[in-house]
């Protein structure tokens, strides 16, 4: 479309200019100066048009302010306030043979997620699954895109896929953001109190859940060489009755966590923190605030 505008107007910029230069007795040397002009503004627009495809692809694919960093053996965080866009969760990518990621930020920076991936020397190709811990738009707003560039499996929780399957403004939190969600459909719901997902290489993601925050939310665990992971997300809240918030189901949810003793958090919003303690101590402060 710009190419043609283009060739449009130079034409009419020469229908118009010939007789005016033919004038001043610039006639013979205007036909080579019109074609310098002509190929630097199709370089131009070439160009623009160019940039506008790569942002289509990478929307922002320039390196974040932060890099992306390793968390365990096969564990990473891609996508943070701090690495991609202050609107985003923490997302977190297990390679397991294949590539899951655990939330996908709000939408805006998925190409800088899919940036981080590249950075960390692996291939997004290689996205298989995307594994929602609930339906807020800062965790679900990069699903779409996500599912249709490498044709994910998404995973979430059936109490909270009703929300992102109609495109629910308000309890995934869309509208409180100013971001648009569109319907998408939830391919695997989830139902259990605990379920397990099996992966490629062997590695077994145990999926609990921990209803409070929303009452679909669920929290993630992995164990390997005798650590063990917990991606608890959104443990902090907040209690928002048009989020379905239940502090009582939440306190249930917490003292679960607690019980699995895990060596690492990964949280939602307030980074990583390591050994058992630091973690016990985290969700105990969390308790001590809002009452056991
Ligand atoms: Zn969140
Ligand atoms: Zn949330």
């Amino acid at each position: 479309m710009g190419v043609l505008m283009h060739l449009v107007l130079m034409r009419r910029v020469v229908v118009v200019m010939r007789p005016v230069l033919a004038r001043m007795g610039m006639g013979v040397r205007f036909p080579a100066a019109v074609v310098f002009v002509q190929v630097l503004m199709l370089v131009n627009v070439l160009v623009l048009a160019a940039c506008r495809a790569a942002a289509y692809v990478l929307p922002s694919g320039m390196p974040g302010p932060r890099p992306p960093e390793t968390v365990s053996d096969g564990v990473y965080l891609v996508g943070s306030s701090d690495l991609t866009d202050g609107r985003d969760c923490s997302a977190y990518l297990i390679d397991a043979g294949e590539l899951v990621l655990i939330d996908s930020g709000a939408g805006a920076s998925t190409g800088q997620i899919i940036r981080n991936i590249e950075l960390l020397g692996l291939d997004p190709a290689r996205l298989s699954t995307l594994i929602l811990t609930h339906c807020h738009i800062d965790h679900v707003g990069g699903a779409a895109y996500l599912k249709e560039r490498f044709g994910v499996r998404i995973i979430m929780h059936d109490l909270d896929a009703g929300a992102v399957e109609h495109g629910d403004q308000v309890r995934t939190g869309a509208s409180w953001y100013g971001l648009p969600l569109a319907p998408l459909p939830v391919d695997v719901k989830l139902s259990g109190a605990e379920e397990r997902l099996s992966f490629r290489d062997g590695t077994t993601l145990a999926c609990l859940h921990t209803p409070g925050h929303t009452p679909g939310s669920i929290s993630v665990w992995r164990d390997r060489d005798g650590e063990r992971v917990l991606f608890g997300q959104d443990i902090h809240g907040p209690f928002l009755p048009e989020f379905g918030a239940d502090l009582n189901a939440w306190r249930r949810s917490m003292k679960a966590l607690l019980k699995l003793e895990a060596d690492v958090l990964c949280e939602g919003h307030f980074g990583v923190y390591r050994t058992k303690a630091r973690v016990r101590e985290y969700i105990e402060g969390y308790l001590d605030q809002y009452g056991w």
